[in-house]
């Protein structure tokens, strides 16, 4: 590793370039055939299985598994897509620690669950290397959706209302289609553009048309979705960051994470990517971790991050924390900004230590850092949307919006969680209602 690693400032090519291809390869190699089948193995099979239960897809799991088990993954494959049409993302991203392998029988009674994400991966990789596509497009219906976002929901939503015969057009303020799949995840947790590959996978189905560079509110606005398409679906995530709201929280080398992560995962080469010596990443999310990692990867010296309540209230997984620990990240819990200190550029950051109750309990932290990343939550942007619940678009068990005609689902709408996963079946629930509503003629 070169010397300059450990050069202050913010600056790109802080490692060789064997380091960065180490550094970012899979997270988790994939299963071969024989280790598949032997995981496989270890599944009961349950009756009334709680895996089931605790995916939000409700993928069936112990079909999946004993088809992988009986040597047919294409069938396990259609088994998991036919829930969850991004089931080789979220075989990647899902914390199946806190989800399906968390109440696994063989989890609960042995401390080693059935690898469930592994299995999944390897039956939905196995299917899309061969590149067909498993499901095929009902006869036209003469309607057409609009879907406004090309992440997970939106191309959930396209894909199922696509199959029905509905044409569906959707429109993202990006350049490319995939929402954080393409621009908010880790990159080591999905090498070899898969996201890309993805998409271009699920678009086999014919009858989805991607129009990218349209902003809703800028390009495109909902009455006019309205007025051109016979149902419209909202799945656009969170498109603003939460600022700081200390003293010098504008000063150079104070970034969003969002921003970071994005910057990484579009960079043709890793060694373009500037970053600090002195990291420290505001939050306790996954993209919180994701950056600190990340950042720990592109060669920082020291990479800390802070968070402001206890590590059992962080939305990241005790995975997720493990592995920044693993990789080197310092965690900080029980501080939250103070200051941010330097002239012109951030050279330090200050905290003050708070109790139960968020009140500073007057001692104070200070970190050296001429790199500050922010992952403190996002929040919904722009006008004319359909009414608020929490600052997220207001929806009922079928994703409905209280505009008539207009349905949403995923980040930037009220109830669920924050997963890949949960906006996928959001996005296929909303479809399934949208195409009921269009058949009926209620759109
Ligand atoms: Fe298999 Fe575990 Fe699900 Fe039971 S709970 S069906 S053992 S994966």
């Amino acid at each position: 590793m070169a010397e300059k690693v450990f050069e202050p400032g913010v600056q790109a090519g802080r490692l060789d370039a064997q380091s960065y291809a180490d550094h970012f390869s899979d997270l988790h190699p994939p299963l071969d055939a024989h280790e598949a089948v032997v995981a496989a193995d270890r599944c009961y099979f349950c009756h009334d299985a709680p895996c089931i239960t605790a995916c939000p897809t409700d993928i069936d799991i112990p079909l999946f598994i004993r088809q992988i088990a009986t040597g047919t993954p294409d069938a396990a494959a259609k088994t998991i897509l036919s829930q969850n049409i991004l089931g080789g993302m979220c075989a990647r991203v899902c914390p199946t620690e806190q989800l399906c392998e968390e109440v696994c029988v063989r989890e609960v009674a042995e401390g080693k669950p059935v690898l469930i994400g592994q299995l999944q991966r390897y039956a939905t990789d196995h299917l899309q290397a061969e590149g067909t596509h498993p499901f095929t497009r009902a006869a036209p219906t003469g309607k057409t959706v609009a879907v406004v976002g090309a992440g997970p929901a939106g191309l959930s939503c396209a894909h199922r209302l696509a199959m029905h015969g509905h044409a569906v057009v959707v429109y993202d303020a990006r350049q490319k289609a995939g929402g954080l799949n393409e621009y908010g995840i880790a990159a080591y947790k999905t090498p070899h553009d898969f996201a890309q590959a993805e998409v271009d996978w699920l678009l086999k189905i014919g009858g989805i048309t991607i129009e990218t560079g349209k902003a809703l509110g800028e390009h495109i606005t909902l009455d006019q979705l309205k007025a051109d398409h016979d149902a419209v679906f909202l799945g656009m995530g969170l498109g603003g960051v939460n600022g700081l709201g200390v003293e010098g929280a504008d000063k150079d080398g104070v970034l969003d994470a969002v921003d970071f992560i994005s910057d990484l995962r579009q960079a043709d080469d890793l060694k373009s990517v500037p970053v600090g010596r002195d990291v420290v990443v505001i939050g306790g999310g996954m993209t919180a971790i994701d950056a600190a990692v990340q950042s720990k990867l592109l060669g920082a010296l020291n990479v800390t991050l802070v968070y402001r309540r206890g590590r059992d209230r962080m939305n990241a997984s005790v995975f997720e924390q493990d592995l920044a620990a693993s990789k080197g990240v310092r965690i900080v819990t029980r501080a939250q900004p103070k200051a941010v200190h330097g002239n012109g550029a951030v050279r330090e950051i200050e905290f003050d230590y708070v109790g139960e109750d968020m009140a500073p309990t007057g001692q104070t932290l200070r970190l050296a850092a001429d790199q500050v990343l922010r992952a403190i939550g996002q929040t919904l942007e722009g006008d004319d949307l359909p009414a608020l619940k929490h600052r997220k678009i207001r929806v009922d068990a079928r994703g409905r919006t209280s505009v008539d005609g207009v349905w949403a689902g995923g980040d930037c709408a009220s109830g669920g969680d924050d997963l890949t996963v949960t906006a996928v079946a959001e996005g296929r629930d909303a479809a399934m209602d949208i195409h009921a509503a269009l058949v009926a003629g209620n759109a």
